[in-house]
């Protein structure tokens, strides 16, 4: 399993693919294994832990999400660089 797990983090360059940190090299299976949520036995890669809640706080819904960045988008446009 630990191979395994070695070999996700290194296809996604050692990254996690939504923020882009860095996996803890001292750590193994650092991250959560990301499953497609209606097939369970579709592995989708590792994500850091914060970029996974996110994901799992919004249950997976892509509308959800999407909201969520329109809303912030507007909401921190006063002090966004143009
Ligand atoms: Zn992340």
């Amino acid at each position: 399993m630990a191979d395994d797990y070695s070999k996700l983090v290194a296809a996604q360059g050692g990254l996690c693919l939504i923020c882009g940190a860095h996996h803890p090299d001292d750590q193994e299976e650092a991250w959560p294994v990301v499953t497609d949520p209606k097939q369970p036995d579709k592995c989708w890669g590792v994500l850091c832990e914060q970029c996974y809640a996110g994901l799992v706080g919004f249950r997976f819904n892509l509308g959800w999400l999407d909201n969520a960045a329109h809303y912030l988008w507007h909401k921190t446009k006063a002090y966004r660089r143009p």
